[in-house]
């Protein structure tokens, strides 16, 4: 098991699939984008598949969620989800995505067992969508929600990120949209984690003016809490349920002490937290010819230094210097 000195164990496994992406989220990278990694750098679909093979069959991962950067820009995605599913025990499987190019792709993956999709939507106005990402694409990203529905890709979860003065105006008209489309919407704290280190607290619009915004046009009651356990979202039904809401206060309501995450890098690395300064390389022990008994001995050693938290309240605190989507969010 991949155990912490804290005792958490991880069993939910974020793997970014590539660092390139399709958009500009102003709070994630600058317009004219990052120097990408090099395509040497990258692991193959081959040893991401081992990689997470080790991690499911040896080290008690349950879920992967395939991210990035834009996990639909890799070509041989429909491939990996495919061999993913194929494991035993065989894990859930996910994905994080902006949505562009999911029309095509829908299908596919959830042929290829694909258990479901969170897709990243921050405004319901194409023009406010052009000005946050850069990128005039807010019509496909609309459709890429719909095609996942429609293959099933169910719960169809939204994650949105509130900006002061650009969207904020736009909690409430996101819920009800995403109410109507059958969508749940979860509200993420913006955090400091951008290329170009513009994060500032004071900007933030956070988890209690997320709520404060949503109850002056909802009845939010909390979701049952044991339910949530290591779920970073904390979940309140709306208008009495089903339906439901969750907002993720990574920065303001942190929740390290039930964190199950352990991430691997579009080069390799296993990162133990957003926020991490540390990683801990498998790509070069795998490549320099390390056994699957060698690469689990090092994962579980990686996961052994884990943090207690993520530390964004501590005065010391340093940004990572990976933005977003270099790591794999
Ligand atoms: N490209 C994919 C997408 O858009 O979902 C996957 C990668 S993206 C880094 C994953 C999630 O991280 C998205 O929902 C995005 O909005 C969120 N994100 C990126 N930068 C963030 C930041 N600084 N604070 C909070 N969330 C952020």
């Amino acid at each position: 098991m991949l155990r912490d000195s804290f005792g958490r164990v991880a069993t939910d496994l974020r793997v970014s699939l590539t660092d390139k992406c399709n958009l500009r989220c102003t709070y994630c990278m600058p317009p004219e984008g990052l120097d990408w990694l090099p395509s040497a750098k990258l692991l193959t679909a081959d040893e991401i598949v081992r990689l997470v093979t080790i991690g499911v069959e040896r080290l008690g991962i349950t879920e992967v969620r395939y991210t990035g950067g834009e996990p639909l820009l890799r070509r041989e995605l429909v491939d990996i989800v495919g061999r993913t599913t194929t494991l035993t025990p065989r894990p859930q499987v996910s994905l994080t995505t902006n949505g562009i190019g999911l029309a095509r792709l829908a299908g596919p993956l959830a042929a290829a067992g694909l258990d479901r999709v969170n897709v990243s939507l921050d405004t319901l106005d194409a023009a406010t969508f052009k000005r946050l990402a850069h990128r005039d694409r807010h019509a496909d990203v609309i459709a890429g929600l719909a095609a996942a529905d429609a293959a099933g890709l169910r719960p169809v979860k939204v994650n949105a990120v509130l900006m002061r003065g650009i969207n904020d105006h736009e909690a409430v008209p996101l819920l009800r949209w995403c109410l109507d489309q059958g969508y749940e919407l979860r509200f993420i704290e913006q955090m400091p984690l951008d290329a170009q280190h513009g994060w500032s607290r004071e900007d933030m619009v956070t988890a209690d003016e997320i709520l404060k915004l949503l109850s002056a046009s909802f009845d939010l009651t909390p979701d049952d809490l044991e339910e949530r356990g290591s779920a970073p979202a904390e979940r309140f039904l709306v208008d009495g349920g089903p339906a439901r809401v969750g907002v993720i206060g990574s920065v303001t309501r942190p929740f390290c002490g039930a964190c199950d995450r352990v991430r691997l890098t579009a080069d390799g690395q296993v990162r133990n937290c957003l926020f991490a300064t540390e990683e801990s390389d498998l790509k070069t022990a795998m490549r320099g010819g390390a056994s699957d008994e060698e690469l689990a001995e090092r994962w579980m050693a990686a996961v052994l230094r884990k943090r207690a938290g993520h530390g964004i309240d501590d005065p010391s605190f340093l940004q990572p210097s990976r933005p977003m989507s270099a790591i794999g969010g």
